[in-house]
């Protein structure tokens, strides 16, 4: 499915660079640095997403002629890099979202992590940053999980993210692949997204700028696409919207609902209940969820699933139809977030939530999806896609 003609050439170039004396990342090196002094815990109400950071992190360098080196996990600290690296210069970054949750026994868990390193190592590709082996970084997440567990909050709703993260560091200016890189995982302990339950959104349609395009880098978690979606989600904010909706193209295709995918339930043309969400075409990013949401919806069969391209006039027609079910966007952070209003050249179209139910703040399946979720990644559903470490 990602196997597009960037990827393959990337590989090959990468492989060449794990010959004879390179050396792969490899956990079994580990070299663990305890901190002397632990940082206070921060109440689980308290917790405010991305801002509390946990005792340690794990790093890796890697150069050109020796491969990765031995990675660590120490205090969590700055970083210190001269101001020509070129991560400050070109973006040489990528990152990845993924989070640690603990069961009702105290097991720490990752749900469908080995996802995360397979698109890690797609981004990397994609901006010519080194190849790594993503079991071997699972061992050192595992590690690295144990030893910060404390961190963990065990209340339903809490996990720790974890923010893999890849940059060039090669001091230099000229444009060209990094001859150095450095790997690097930080955890911040996080609450629900929605502390009182679901809060359904207002999105803004931004028809004046994209967010991706077919063979550019959507498809990639790379920092550099990041930066350009804040003043459309500035713009969004001041016409009292939450995220922006990101179309693209003259007749307005849907994509993403600003760092989440998107999906729709509705009565389709053909007058079949439908849930749809735009294909993986190079533009949409690939997201774990998503593929959960997909996959599931696909074993309980209630209704058609389909990933196809999809119009902005399509859905304007439909909402005014009564056609439409629910709206909702899909990431890590919140599982699902559910849509209520989309602001379209100047026209709100209200999306239903939940037609039993005139409180609730969700459609009964956009909710299905997300307790299902949950279930097995706090364990109290068994299945493959929750990892024990
Ligand atoms: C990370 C991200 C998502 C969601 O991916 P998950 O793996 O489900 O967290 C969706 N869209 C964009 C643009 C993203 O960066």
């Amino acid at each position: 499915m990602f196997s597009t003609h960037y990827l393959r050439k990337a590989f090959t170039l990468n492989s060449k660079r794990f010959s004879s004396t390179i050396s792969g990342l490899d956990a079994s090196k580990v070299k663990v640095t305890k901190s002397q002094v632990l940082k206070p815990l921060v109440a689980n109400k308290d917790l405010v997403f991305g801002h509390t950071f946990t005792d340690h992190m794990i790093t890796a360098d890697w150069n050109e002629e020796k491969g990765w080196l031995a990675p660590e996990i120490r205090p969590y600290e700055n970083l210190s890099l001269a101001p020509s690296t070129v991560v400050f210069h070109y973006a040489s970054e990528c990152f990845e979202g993924m989070k640690a949750y603990k069961d009702k026994k105290g097991n720490i868990r990752l749900f469908r992590p080995d996802m995360n390193m397979a698109r890690m190592n797609r981004s990397t590709a994609r901006i010519a940053l080194p190849q790594f082996d993503g079991d071997e970084l699972l061992k050192l997440i595992g590690e690295y999980t144990k030893m910060d567990s404390r961190w963990i909050p065990n209340e339903r709703g809490y996990s720790l993210y974890l923010r893999p993260t890849m940059i060039g560091t090669q001091e230099a200016l000229g444009v060209n692949p990094p001859s150095n890189a450095k790997l690097f995982v930080i955890g911040c302990p996080v609450g629900p997204y929605y502390k009182t339950g679901f809060a359904a959104i207002k999105l803004m349609a931004t028809t004046e700028y994209v967010r991706a395009w077919p063979r550019g880098t959507g498809d990639a978690k790379i920092g550099g696409n990041y930066a350009p979606g804040l003043l459309p989600q500035r713009l969004a904010a001041a016409r009292g919207s939450q995220q922006n909706l990101w179309l693209f193209g003259d007749d307005h295709q849907l994509t993403e609902v600003g760092a989440m995918n998107l999906f729709l339930l509705w009565k389709n043309e053909s007058n079949e209940l439908e849930l749809v969400t735009p294909p993986l075409d190079g533009s949409i990013l690939p997201g774990v969820t998503r593929d959960s949401i997909l996959s599931l919806a696909r074993e309980w069969n209630e209704f058609k699933v389909t990933e196809r391209k999809l119009t902005m006039p399509e859905l304007r027609e439909a909402i005014k139809q009564g056609r439409v079910k629910e709206v909702f966007g899909a990431g890590t952070a919140c599982i699902v977030s559910p849509i209520k209003t989309i602001e379209y050249l100047g026209e709100d179209l209200a999306i239903p939530l939940d037609p039993y139910d005139s409180t609730s703040q969700a459609g009964p399946y956009t909710k299905r999806f997300s307790d299902e979720i949950m279930d097995i990644q706090y364990g109290d559903k068994e299945s493959p896609w929750s990892v024990v470490v």
